[in-house]
């Protein structure tokens, strides 16, 4: 007797109509084996189950038509090539192509009937589809009506949806044939989920039944669904913890904790840590000192006091006769943080650098030099810092700020940065964007994971108003009496085009049009084209109190700390989502006095820019606002999509399937725990080649 075949065995070459060449397409999606071919799912599924009447076809629709061919022209002017009218007994129909082909051309014949299935719409000739997929409909090559609900796949060139439904629909069979398909996933796993069998959720993804709950089945929530969602987040979780652990066993130079210039510093501050603050820094050093790199994410509320908890861990490299990289994510923090730590730094006798890409010649020449010799113990930029051209004498510890979206690739990549003679840099990554805790814990499981979850005493909360621009006059008045009564305060503009170019012309025309309104107030303007240099005058006039208003793109939205700014209009609010606003209004607030925070929109506000106002107005906890953001928006946009879309998820969604990350963190440990020889299989199924990240 023949044995069963293993599907995750099975090269798809033994399935039919698999060539060399489609081989080699479907391997350039990652596909090799028939298991493959399974777990490529549908993304989303059309209903041809029926056969229209064109009586009664309403344009947007997709459906399906069957119809005899009455007329056939092939227009040599404008842009169609083939037109084909199409009758049956209730009415009639177009078919349009722009492009065609000679066997296309003879294949259709008056007289012919044919099935088209395509999206109505209506043109010059009344009803129309164009580009239909469609088939001759002859005694001979009989079509039956579909049966299940019709999948479509993600696809690639040459791949067409009946490939891929001839390929599904042959795994498929070999599966009902009883062919291999190990269901990974241990009993005791599955016995607390009320999933059905992975063969189950297979068939059903692939051809769901006609009564399958399609808005279920739309929004990817159907149990069956949630099984493989379960799988694949597991399987991603798993391939974090490995990538962790692969980290962990490479080198690093162990920092000794020595407290005598921690404490000098500290004795320099006009504050005391918080306890977060301790509590984080200790946790930092602890890690320091071992002989494996650390990687560490602090996640700490905007003003929370991150930079000085990255200070003492610099402190500690610089204790043991290392250097440090502070990494940026635009030229106006990087700016900022060279200030602050020159002010923190130099007093301790110690040499900071920025390194940035408009300096000058001479200036970065001398800021190179002292990286590579050693003499600079900090070094300050954007990615800029990593480029060849920067060689530093001793790195043991980059700090990243601020870095909003962060995915894997992009960690995968920092780990090699700075690898010196099989020496890995410490890591520190250091995020205001608070995002909750599970999830926090599923996206950065490759990570160890802080938080500053108090912030410095003697905050006074900002309050926040939210106000139509129809009263525009009011808050131009609130601004004049804040700066008149020695505050200062901040102007932002916002633009929904993401052109650089036009924020900044905005921007501009507000700065002019705020200095003739208030011709005795010192106004100054800053935004993203700015010269470093400019940019930098601006920032320490506005921070010495010398500009009173500073009108600003959201350029300002990182990492900008000045005290005595107290007031915040932000103009447009409506068209910003949540945490650009928190992390905006984190600008103020940051002293004793209290601060105010006015978001102004243009009417009429949507539904969702309305909930968004009033949720700023009601918290600035970050937690919570990430928490009503998550409610708010659509899948995957809280983390930013290119954060999921690193990860590659082809079923999950991080945010829409939230409720399984806990399941799938307590599966993932039970799997580390009693089945560890499962985890490869799981990783191979689901990230297949592309699981590039899990061996770096
Ligand atoms: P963020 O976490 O947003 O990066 P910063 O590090 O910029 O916050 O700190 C915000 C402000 O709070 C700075 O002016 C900083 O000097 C100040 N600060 C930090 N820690 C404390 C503290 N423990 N007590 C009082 N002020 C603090
Ligand atoms: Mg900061």
């Amino acid at each position: 007797m023949k044995a069963k075949i293993d599907l995750s065995q099975t090269p798809c070459d033994q399935l039919k109509g698999v060539g060399a060449k489609t081989a080699e397409r479907l391997a350039r999606l990652g596909i090799h084996h028939v298991q493959d071919v399974l777990f490529h799912l549908p993304l989303r599924y059309q209903d041809r189950t029926r056969i229209h009447a064109m009586s009664e076809l309403i344009p947007g629709e997709h459906v399906v038509i069957e119809g005899i061919v009455d007329s056939i022209a092939t227009p040599k002017v404008g842009r169609t090539r083939l037109l084909c009218r199409l009758h049956d007994e209730t009415g009639r129909v177009a078919i349009r192509f722009f492009y065609t082909n000679a066997f296309q051309r003879k294949q259709i014949e008056i007289g012919l009937k044919i099935r088209c299935y395509g999206e109505v719409r209506f043109g010059s000739e009344g009803l129309e589809m164009i580009h239909p997929e469609y088939h001759i409909i002859t005694p001979e090559t009989f079509f039956p009506n579909e049966t299940n609900l019709t999948p479509i796949y993600p696809t690639t060139e040459g791949l067409s949806q009946l490939t891929w439904r001839k390929l599904t629909e042959q795994a498929l069979n070999l599966l009902r044939q009883g062919a291999l398909l190990h269901d990974i996933l241990p009993e005791k796993i599955l016995q607390n989920i009320t999933f059905p069998s992975l063969h189950d959720a297979l068939h059903f993804v692939h051809r769901p039944p006609i009564d399958a709950e399609i808005n279920l089945l739309v929004e990817k929530k159907h149990v069956t669904q949630k099984r493989l969602v379960f799988e694949e987040l597991l399987a991603h979780h798993l391939s974090l913890l490995h990538l962790k652990k692969s980290f962990q066993v490479q080198n690093a130079f162990s920092l000794e904790k020595k407290s005598d210039l921690a404490k000098h510093f500290l004795q320099s501050l006009s504050f005391t840590l918080t306890n977060a603050q301790q509590k984080v820094t200790a946790e930092i050093s602890e890690d320091l000192s071992k002989q494996n790199p650390m990687l560490r994410l602090v996640q700490g509320d905007v003003g929370s006091g991150k930079t000085v908890v990255a200070a003492l861990a610099i402190l500690q490299a610089i204790e043991n006769q290392f250097q440090s990289a502070i990494l940026a994510p635009t030229e106006l923090l990087a700016e900022q943080h060279f200030k602050t730590f020159q002010k923190w730094f130099a007093p301790l006798g110690l040499k900071v650098v920025l390194l940035s890409s408009q300096m000058k010649t001479a200036e970065k020449k001398s800021a190179l030099s002292a990286i590579e010799d050693g003499s600079a113990h900090v070094a300050i930029g954007t990615h800029a810092i990593f480029q060849k051209t920067v060689s530093f004498k001793k790195l043991a510890l980059i700090i990243v700020d601020e870095q909003h979206r962060f995915g894997v690739q992009q960690r995968a990549m920092l780990r090699e940065k700075g690898v010196q003679n099989n020496f890995y840099p410490h890591q520190l990554i250091m995020t205001a964007t608070p995002i909750p805790r599970t999830l926090a814990m599923s996206v950065y499981a490759d990570l160890d994971y802080s938080v500053i979850d108090e912030l410095p005493p003697g905050r006074t909360p900002v309050s926040t108003i939210v106000i139509s621009n129809t009263r525009r006059d009011e808050v131009l008045k609130r601004i004049y009496e804040a700066c008149s009564e020695g505050r200062q305060a901040y102007w932002v503009c916002t633009l929904i085009e993401e052109s650089d170019l036009l924020q900044c012309q905005a921007a501009e025309n507000t700065a002019k049009e705020l200095e003739t309104i208030f011709p005795d107030l010192k106004i100054a303007l800053i935004h993203g084209r700015m010269k470093p240099a400019e940019k930098e005058t601006v920032m320490s006039n506005f921070k010495n109190g010398k500009i009173q208003l500073l009108v600003a793109t959201t350029v300002i939205e990182v990492g900008v700390d000045v005290p005595n700014a107290s007031l915040m209009v932000i103009e447009n609010a409506e068209r910003l989502g949540l945490a650009q606003l928190h992390q905006l209004r984190g600008r103020v607030g940051r002293g004793a006095i209290a601060s105010h925070c006015v978001l102004m929109y243009q009417a009429p506000l949507s539904h969702q820019a309305k909930e968004r106002l009033a949720v700023m107005r009601e918290t600035t906890d970050g937690f919570k606002i990430a928490q009503r953001d998550l409610e708010l928006r659509g899948p995957g946009e809280v983390l930013g999509t290119r954060q999921t879309g690193e990860m590659a998820l082809r079923i999950a969604d991080l945010m829409r399937d939230s409720d399984l990350l806990n399941g799938v963190q307590q599966a993932a440990a039970l799997l580390q725990k009693d089945h560890p020889e499962t985890i490869q299989a799981l990783i191979n199924r689901w990230l297949g080649a592309s699981a590039k990240y899990g061996h770096v």
